[in-house]
């Protein structure tokens, strides 16, 4: 939406009631974003008090007030301004790339809500009384739909949205947007991306196992999501909208240590290597699966996290001397042990191909057994919605054995480069400039995997693919 149309919007949503013409701002006229209509008097234009309307003709009302004053209001005076919601939301569609297929103003005041021809639901909040009661209902809507959303809120913040996603089980599914973030549509694509890339993942394998009857199996399927994805999927607009502050970094470090705690076995002394555990600092996983050991096939992994939560990923300021020295001689001190040593950056964004730069200068410090692996915030999301689908995370494991192996080639340079993962080295964010040097150079850098949402996908659904004949085998027991 463009941004002369969106401040005087934003003005007249977040007004909450119809308003008079001398309040209309000069950008919006009627038919433009603003309906017209009639409100009748409500009030006595002499002494303020209750009418009763005695009647009313085409240009005029005649009313009487309960101090007994007769007066007659032109119906041109009674004329009020309010926005039209449904093209407000047309717009935001067509930044999207979509078309409203079929609109809904009953829930005015409180929301207005639009569903478009690729199955996008956009919810508008409008003069609610009670805003969070608004967004519970929202909520409550958008997961009986079981469609990925888009909310908008008139407040300049998402916070109080963000905090209440945790109550409810299919958080990632809704995304929270303020109004006057409306005017960047790659941002809006970008949040809406995630949650619908998991969705139809979903959807996909339920049309596969449960052709039949999917409304049941999805209701119980759709875990537990926690209160961790919905912070990772709102991550991005959090930072954009000035809620993280520049320099915390805290939020994607705190959120992103709990994701890798979630998905891989941080205790290695069941390996019987209790020192190592023991000296473990919080940034550091271990991707290791009973008895790999020494498996030439599954070798285990010791990951090193950084996280990296301004908007772009400054890897160009970044020194490859200083912090990361420690990691780097805590792995080396370790790698004797460990196949495999996975320098990790979650980051949000990179600016151009700095991981390319800032990788060149590093990759002499590292042992031979080390390599760096740029996680970015979408990848990270992906995998972990995956993860809390148990439907998604069911068929994964089928596909895989376990999920820890459906996501291994992501943190593990051989896997990733194996010839039957060519696929997966081919999914290359988009870098604007240069794209075809960015791919060149990738390629030449084994040392340096690069995963996004579009690798991420791409091996999920390799492996939801695959598995026919596991089910078969699996059918062959239950006969
Ligand atoms: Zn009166």
């Amino acid at each position: 939406m463009n941004n002369e149309l969106l401040e005087p919007l934003h003005t007249v949503i977040t007004r909450g009631k119809p308003v008079p013409r001398e309040d209309v701002p000069a950008a919006l006229e009627a038919g433009r974003f603003i309906v017209e209509r009639v409100q009748e008097p409500t009030t006595c234009p002499t002494c303020g008090e209750g009418v009763i309307l005695v009647d009313d003709t085409e240009d005029r009302f005649e009313i009487r007030c309960h101090n007994n004053h007769f007066e007659t209001i032109p119906t041109a005076d009674r004329l009020r301004y309010a926005p039209d919601f449904e093209q407000v939301l047309s717009a935001v569609a067509a930044d999207l790339g979509q078309t409203v297929v079929a609109f809904d103003g009953q829930h005015l005041p409180r929301f207005a809500r639009a569903e478009t021809d690729q199955g996008t639901v956009l919810y508008l909040i409008y003069a609610p009384r009670d805003y969070r009661a608004t967004v519970k209902q929202i909520y409550e809507d958008a997961i009986d739909r079981g469609q990925p959303a888009l909310l908008i809120t008139p407040r300049d913040e998402i916070t109080d949205i963000v905090e209440l996603q945790f109550l409810f089980s299919v958080g990632h599914l809704v995304q929270a947007v303020p109004f006057t973030k409306l005017d960047n549509p790659s941002l809006l694509n970008q949040t809406l991306k995630t949650a619908e890339e998991v969705e139809a993942l979903g959807q996909d394998v339920m049309e596969q196992r449960f052709a039949s009857s999917p409304g049941m199996v999805r209701e119980r399927a759709n875990a537990n999501p926690q209160y961790i994805l919905s912070i990772l999927s709102n991550i991005r607009m959090l930072r954009e909208n000035g809620e993280i502050t520049p320099g915390s970094g805290d939020l994607l470090e705190e959120t992103a240590e709990a994701v890798f705690m979630h998905l891989f076995p941080t205790q290695p002394d069941r390996g019987g290597e209790a020192d190592v555990g023991q000296n473990l600092p919080d940034n550091v996983f271990y991707l290791w699966e009973e008895g790999s050991y020494k498996h030439t096939d599954y070798e285990p992994v010791l990951g090193i996290v950084d996280t990296k939560s301004g908007s772009t990923a400054n890897f160009a300021k970044e020194k490859a001397a200083g912090k990361h020295d420690n990691y780097l001689d805590f792995a080396r001190k370790l790698a004797f042990k460990q196949g495999a040593v996975a320098h990790i950056f979650v980051v949000l964004d990179i600016d151009g191909q700095q991981e390319i730069n800032y990788f060149d200068r590093i990759r002499e410090d590292y042992a031979e057994n080390m390599y760096m692996v740029v996680l970015t915030l979408d990848a990270l999301t992906t995998i972990f919605a995956a993860y809390l689908s148990s439907v998604v995370s069911n068929e994964l494991k089928l596909g895989a054995t376990s999920f820890t192996r459906a996501i291994y080639p992501f943190f593990h340079r051989d896997t990733f480069n194996a010839d039957q993962h060519t696929d997966l080295r081919r999914q290359f964010r988009t870098v604007g400039r240069f794209q075809d040097d960015y791919q060149m150079a990738l390629l030449e850098r084994s040392d340096l995997l690069v995963i996004n949402r579009d690798t991420v996908i791409t091996r999920f659904r390799n492996l939801v693919d695959e598995d026919t004949e596991i089910e078969e085998i699996l059918g062959r027991y239950f006969k």
